[in-house]
């Protein structure tokens, strides 16, 4: 074991894979020499293991951040396995004098970290945690009564531009430290992300995960996206809305610094002010959905509304029916285009619009009736940007099981979605040029998906 001369600062990095507009990395450098560290952990309790496609941005992006900090002269060093361990290891091999983290939502994740915290206070170690990831930290935006808010748009009011941080100046090189004292990395190869499926060509095809691709990308949002997103954000056949979503899951972006930079375009560019403004309350809707997840720590797994406990959903480990039809659905091969397209545009890149999400959701939670946990599994396994958040928020909106949900009644019509939303069937036509038998009767299927929700209000 090897012991640094000097006493440092360690950076860990999680959900936010960047060196720009990051609070931790910032104060760690202006306390001392820096080495940052990424710990792969699908051990610690209640923390739920990445999807597949995850996974395979998280190789790539941790390649990306190992550059951006060699940039900077701080090393990044990975290891696997349980957080406190770890953690506790490089304090003890790095001489490390303070842990530096930006915060995380999940009940699970909060946990640990928790636990950390006490750790190394014990141990005499500093423990430092920044606002990093989200708008506006879930505790400090409440109602008049102190709670959480569930409803989207009085959040949204009380979100107020002069409280939510501005982006921090770019971090400065620091001076290299001597290799010889540093705690030893795994090998990038040797955490098992990338899988071994044929569909991560498609997904490398589309994608180049990483700061420096997010940045780009938001500077063609700023310079000809925003301007139409007002009208084409509902269009999945055309280039009309950021893709940054997977950006900032991982968060190569922060959600402020996008903020900020929207808010100065509408400020600027009054062609584009209302396209800027229409983006940053889908920004909103994302720090929303973590505000909803703190406050309700069962979201991925409870409906929020209890009643909907006495739904009768099918269940594919049940019901060999509804097994076929979740294949069909998974497959993209409803016979309902849009859907199909979505959901071959998910299973290709990693990603799908997010109309298509709506609809393709709807078809299996309603025209089905499958629970909601079981399209929320597969997305989680498929997106590129899956978030416990985002996903089982927006799964409970469109079930109707959610705190701000859809109403029931509001069942998705594939067919007049696609006339409106794809009306030359381009989309269709590139991601489902087969069309298949559809697998259910949509007026029928409408009504027995009404008559079941009256009968669940009968018996809850
Ligand atoms: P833009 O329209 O450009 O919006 C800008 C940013 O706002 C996005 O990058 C994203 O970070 C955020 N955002 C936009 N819409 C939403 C929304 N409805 N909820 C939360 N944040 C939003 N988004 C995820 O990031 N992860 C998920 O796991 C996820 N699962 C979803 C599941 C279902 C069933 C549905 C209906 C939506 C889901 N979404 C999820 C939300 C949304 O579909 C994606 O964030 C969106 O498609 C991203 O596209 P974009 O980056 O072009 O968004």
């Amino acid at each position: 074991m090897t012991h640094s001369a000097l006493p440092t600062q360690l950076v860990w990095f999680r959900d936010d894979l960047r060196t720009s507009d990051h609070p931790a990395l910032n104060a760690a450098l202006s306390s001392g020499p820096v080495i940052a560290v990424y710990v792969l952990d699908q051990e610690s309790a209640g923390i739920r293991p990445l999807g597949g496609a995850a996974k395979w941005w998280l190789h790539l992006a941790l390649a990306d951040l190992r550059i951006s900090l060699g940039q900077l002269k701080i090393p990044l060093i990975l290891r696997q396995g349980p957080a406190a361990g770890i953690i506790s290891e490089l304090v003890h091999e790095g001489s490390v004098q303070a842990v530096h983290w930006n915060r995380r939502y999940g009940h699970a994740e909060r946990a640990v970290d928790m636990q950390i915290k006490q750790d190394l206070h014990a141990r005499g170690v500093h423990a430092h945690s920044y606002s990093g990831t989200l708008l506006h930290e879930p505790w400090e935006l409440l109602t008049k009564n102190d709670t959480g808010y569930k409803v989207f748009t009085p959040f949204y009011n009380a979100l107020r531009d002069d409280e939510i941080r501005p982006p921090l100046p770019a971090p400065q090189a620091q001076e290299p430290l001597p290799d010889t004292n540093l705690p030893a990395s795994d090998e990038l190869e040797s955490l098992g992300l990338l899988p071994a499926l044929d569909w991560i060509d498609g997904l490398a095809a589309q994608w180049g995960p990483g700061e420096a691709p997010a940045r780009q990308r938001l500077e063609q949002v700023l310079e000809s996206i925003a301007e139409g997103y007002a009208d084409h954000h509902d269009r999945p056949d055309l280039d009309g809305t950021s893709a940054l979503s997977p950006a900032m899951r991982w968060g190569h972006l922060s959600a402020p610094e996008m903020w900020d930079a929207l808010g100065r375009l509408a400020a600027e560019n009054p062609k584009a002010a209302a396209g800027a403004t229409a983006m940053r309350r889908q920004l909103a809707w994302r720090d929303f959905c973590w505000h909803l997840y703190y406050h309700h720590p069962q979201l991925p797994e409870r409906n929020l509304r209890a009643q909907f406990d006495h739904f009768d959903w099918a269940w594919p480990e049940q019901d060999p029916h509804a097994a076929d039809q979740v294949r069909l659905w998974q497959k993209g091969r409803t016979g309902f285009g849009l859907v199909d397209a979505g959901m071959q545009q998910l299973w290709q890149t990693g990603w799908m619009h997010n109309r298509v999400r709506m609809v393709a959701a709807s078809l299996l939670v309603k025209n089905l009736q499958v629970h909601w946990k079981v399209g929320e599994r597969w997305f989680w396994d498929t997106l590129v940007d899956a978030d416990l958040a985002s996903n089982s928020a927006n799964w409970q909106w469109v079930a109707g099981s959610g705190a701000d949900a859809s109403p029931y009644f509001r069942v998705f019509n594939p067919e007049l979605q696609a006339k409106k939303f794809d009306p030359q069937g381009s989309y269709v036509a590139r991601y489902a040029p087969l069309a298949a038998e559809p697998i259910v009767d949509l007026k029928q299927s409408r009504q027995a998906a009404l008559d079941a929700y009256e009968q669940m209000k009968l018996i809850s």
